[in-house]
């Protein structure tokens, strides 16, 4: 039989309270945590892209992956011995207001891979047909989405970033409908389905659910499977380890964002169901990369008004999710001390991680306080003059530290104008800038290499992406092929792939897909 070499251990359908109903129809399911649910077939599953690490990882060969029982399996055509496919119940808050029962809606988990290296690894088929929490919904996703959310998953996880990653990604051989701007005008587009993979696909929302509906055995259960199986670290019978898990949870979310923030990702949808426990980015929708640095910045269409999770504010956001979570959890502390104590360590672990980072960003052996507000004024000046953030930093390193000059810098400006009138703030704060490194001993060298580390080369522009799904749509998937490849490497300059390190051009500014992404999908 093939793809033998996947074995599972399903922990969590095994350990915890499963729904009694076996049916696919909307419904709210109290006392339980996932319910079984099988993916509903679909027409015609062609695998068009995979991920060689994450097969690699998984222990399949490329035969594996190119036979067309593989793309049976991973289109929701049939299941493997050993999977016992289900979708979990979760709840959340959406744009700070609390929503009640969400749940994989089109999201079904196949079994948890148990991987020669011992690694556990959920398979979750997104896109895989309706289940009890699809709300009246298909429970499908479209091929532009899914070829966003393969991409940008496997582009997040080689800049060092943690995050879901995507094994395949599966046409339907049948259309989804979808409106995509909800302005009535829905179109038939391309199914898809994507394999993420991850550890643990539990979600603050997973702990909201049971908090919410008052039914703290199930809480206090979820809580105990959890530390055990994903934090085992933590397992034991200490008395404080509800809090020390808490802590852990704070402290990987607050690295998490920092490295967003490094990079100059934009989530788009930071709802309590979408925040991971293990602080894995999670559920790529709306998500945008920045071009031109502006704290303001959202990509989501859906949340443009108030901009809630604009570029800026996801580290605030962050943090109030995690007192959502905390306040779901206060019924299993006595005392919600070690809760308060959890988020201030959030606090902390974010101003040291982003203190680590700007000295990586900017080439200093460390951070002092001179150095933050260095960093500050400088990202003051690129949001005043239209400069775009990985060209910028990328070129940072080529600055001449005796005879400092905007000359190695002028590519990453979107307005000559802009520009002109910003020079001589640049050139003081250049100045300033090439005294403080004058003050560390490193060799060019060895200060561009510590660079390099921090400031990537290569990020998976939004316009990048759209070209992908623009050449895809017309049944050419060899652009997902490239563009995977490029971000194999982000941080490697690539001779010949010039051009996927450059500025956002003037026709992607406004374009849908581009700048303008809704939750559609
Ligand atoms: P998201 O905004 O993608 O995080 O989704 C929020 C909720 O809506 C989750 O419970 C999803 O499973 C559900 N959902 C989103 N799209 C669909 C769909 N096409 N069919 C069924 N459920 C969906
Ligand atoms: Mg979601």
């Amino acid at each position: 039989m093939p793809l033998t070499s996947l074995t599972f251990d399903n922990a969590f359908v095994r350990d915890l309270p499963g729904d009694l109903d076996h049916g696919r129809g909307a419904r709210q399911v109290q006392g339980a945590l996932y319910s079984r649910i099988d993916p509903s077939p679909v027409a015609a599953p062609r695998t068009v892209a995979w991920s060689r690490e994450m097969a690699d990882e998984l222990g399949l060969s490329e035969d594996d992956i190119a036979s067309p029982f593989f793309a049976q399996v991973f289109g929701g055509n049939g299941v493997l011995e050993g999977m016992q496919p289900w979708a979990s119940n979760y709840g959340g808050h959406q744009f700070g207001v609390w929503a009640g029962q969400l749940g994989d809606g089109r999201a079904i988990s196949l079994g948890e891979a148990l991987t020669q290296r011992g690694k556990r690894l959920e398979l979750q088929l997104k896109g895989a047909g309706a289940t009890p929490y699809s709300r009246g919904a298909d429970g499908r996703a479209v091929l532009r989405s899914s070829i966003r959310e393969f991409l940008c998953s496997e582009a997040m996880h080689h800049l060092g970033v943690p995050t879901t990653r995507a094994l395949s990604l599966v046409v339907t051989g049948e259309t989804v409908e979808r409106d995509m701007f909800y302005d009535g005008h829905p179109q038939d587009e391309a199914g898809a389905i994507v394999c993420r993979v991850a550890p643990s696909f539990i979600r603050f929302g997973h702990f909201e659910l049971p908090a919410s509906r008052n039914d703290t055995t199930l809480l206090r259960q979820l809580v105990d499977f959890t530390i055990r199986r994903d934090f085992p670290e933590l397992s034991g019978s200490d008395e404080n380890r509800y809090g020390d898990w808490f802590s852990q949870v704070c402290a990987r979310t607050a690295i998490m964002i920092a490295h967003w923030m490094r990079v100059g990702f934009v989530h788009g949808v930071m709802n309590t169901d979408n925040m991971s426990i293990l602080g894995l980015t999670i559920d790529y929708g709306p998500y945008g990369w920045v071009d031109n640095f502006d704290p303001d910045w959202t990509p989501n269409t859906t949340d443009a008004m108030r901009r809630r999770y604009r570029f800026g504010q996801q580290p605030n956001v962050a943090w109030w999710n995690l007192s959502r979570l905390a306040a779901a959890l206060a019924p299993l502390f006595g005392d919600v001390a070690p809760l308060q104590a959890g988020l201030d360590r959030y606090v902390a672990e974010y101003m040291s991680q982003t203190r680590r980072d700007a000295a990586a960003k900017l080439g200093l052996y460390e951070c002092r306080d001179d150095d933050v507000a260095r960093m500050e004024s400088l990202q003051r000046l690129m949001h005043e003059a239209d400069v775009d953030m990985t060209l910028f930093f990328r070129a940072l390193s080529q600055i001449d530290i005796q005879a400092p000059s905007l000359g190695p810098l002028r590519h990453a400006f979107y307005d000559d104008a802009k520009r002109q009138a910003a020079e001589v703030d640049f050139q003081h704060w250049l100045d300033d800038y090439a005294a403080r490194v004058r003050e560390d001993a490193w060799t060019s060298e060895q200060r561009q290499q510590c660079m390099h580390t921090a400031n990537p080369c290569y990020v998976l522009r939004n316009y990048l992406a759209q070209e992908a799904i623009d050449r895809a749509t017309q049944g050419d998937y060899e652009g997902i092929h490239t563009l995977l490849d490029v971000m194999r490497r982000p941080y490697d300059e690539q001779p010949g792939r010039e051009h996927f390190a450059q500025k956002r051009p003037e026709w992607a500014k406004t374009r849908a897909g581009c700048s303008m992404l809704s939750c559609s999908s």
